[in-house]
């Protein structure tokens, strides 16, 4: 399985990136900001190469002082007193994190339950490692309205219960999730939960947008349930919450049990991460408090969701506004293109999304990522419906988007 199909398969990110496309076509495609970390993280990265410890190799653990950060920001959120030495590990980006849970844990034929649509990296993450994907559908909005709401993107927990076996190993939860913005309520999350302690399985929360949950809902760290601590491994990114996604600075809060382990297989896999840029990590995180960081980064993508939500408003297309990340979908199976339009080759034979995010982008110039790339091949059809566009953008490029995708109506 490790080299069929999507696995190997030209990742989307790579096909619809800037460079492909014409260099005035106004990039929403892959999940980065178009502005910089705040100064004071980036003055603490500076800070840091002028000083000979963090240019080099740090402990495979992360630096201490992001541990220690990391120790005092989580800390009160998941209401216990974190150690650093055995439940806290920095990682080369989430992505790295989530992959070195996977090698520590499955075992050949090893069955991973996700919600689909699914952020892409898992599936190979799963397979590369030996385990074998199972889908659990998040049903999309039935309404015939334009608007619905990423809430409306529902689990059928009788489906969830169904697609565990006895080679189930884990189950992962995206919240916020990546692509529809959900934000899972409490009582899914107690429902998933539930089936958690009755089959013995390891949850994977890759909560990676929660600086970004919008409207005053609550993000639930599915950790914090009773009995959930155990088996729980938290995912969080300082990409996501630094503006900062080419850092590759990530990082797992989990029990020993589940560290341990992890340490183990990250360590062969990188050794360590990139020792300066966790200083300014730690710095940000110290720091965020005191200067309302999150606070005035939530009002300003705030902001940034509503002008792209307007743009959608005035096309009489269907669109998914996010409770939580930084996506917006928007149903494209009313547009129309050309077959015979000059395609790339990376985009012929893949779906018909391929064809209208890459038409959408050249002709109307704004780049969307494909949805069927978040499916599995049989299911890829469903996500053939949607784009994903990304708003983590200042406000007058998103203001220009806008003017642009006018000419979808
Ligand atoms: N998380 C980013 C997104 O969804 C992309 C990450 C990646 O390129 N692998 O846009």
């Amino acid at each position: 399985r490790l080299k069929e199909g999507r696995a190997l398969a030209q990742d989307v990110w790579s096909i619809f990136a800037a460079a492909n496309l014409p260099a005035d076509c106004i990039n929403l495609g892959q999940g980065y900001m178009n502005f910089p970390p705040p100064k004071w993280v980036t003055e603490a990265a500076e800070e840091a190469l002028k000083s000979v410890a963090p240019n080099h190799y740090s402990h495979p653990r992360g630096r201490i002082r992001l541990r220690e950060a990391l120790k005092q920001f989580y800390s009160p959120l998941l209401n216990r007193d974190l150690d650093v030495e055995s439940e806290v590990l920095v990682t080369s980006g989430a992505n790295e994190g989530q992959y070195s849970v996977f090698t520590a844990f499955l075992e050949h034929g090893d069955e991973v339950i996700m919600f689909e649509p699914f952020f892409d990296q898992y599936l190979p993450s799963v397979t590369f490692n030996g385990g074998t994907p199972v889908y659990v559908p998040l049903h999309p909005p039935t309404s015939s309205k334009l608007q619905s709401v990423s809430n409306e993107w529902t689990i059928d927990f009788d489906e969830l219960r169904r697609a565990i076996s006895p080679r189930t190993k884990m189950i992962i939860v995206n919240t916020p999730h990546n692509p529809v913005g959900k934000v899972f309520s409490r009582e899914e999350l107690e429902k998933i939960a539930a089936l958690a302690e009755e089959f013995n399985l390891l949850i994977m929360s890759d909560e990676v947008y929660d600086c970004l949950v919008f409207d005053g809902k609550e993000h639930v760290r599915i950790a914090t349930l009773p009995g959930m601590w155990d088996r729980t491994v938290t995912v969080g990114s300082a990409g996501k919450a630094f503006a900062a996604t080419g850092w590759r600075i990530g990082w797992l809060i989990a029990p020993p049990s589940i560290i341990q382990p992890t340490l183990a297989a990250s360590t062969r896999i990188i050794f360590c991460s990139n020792s300066p840029l966790q200083e300014a990590a730690a710095a940000g995180l110290e720091q965020a408090k005191e200067r309302r960081f999150f606070e005035t980064q939530l009002a300003e993508y705030t902001e940034r969701r509503k002008i792209l939500c307007n743009a959608f408003d005035d096309l009489g297309l269907k669109y998914t506004i996010p409770e939580g990340s930084y996506f917006v979908l928007l149903d494209i199976s009313k547009v129309k293109f050309p077959e015979d339009y000059p395609f790339p080759v990376s985009v012929l034979g893949r779906g018909r999304d391929f064809r209208a995010c890459w038409f959408i982008a050249t002709e109307v110039g704004v780049s969307s990522i494909p949805v069927s790339e978040f499916y599995c091949e049989e299911h890829a059809q469903i996500g053939e419906a949607y784009a994903r566009f990304a708003f983590c953008k200042d406000t007058e490029t998103l203001n220009s988007a806008a003017v642009k995708l006018a000419r979808l109506k």
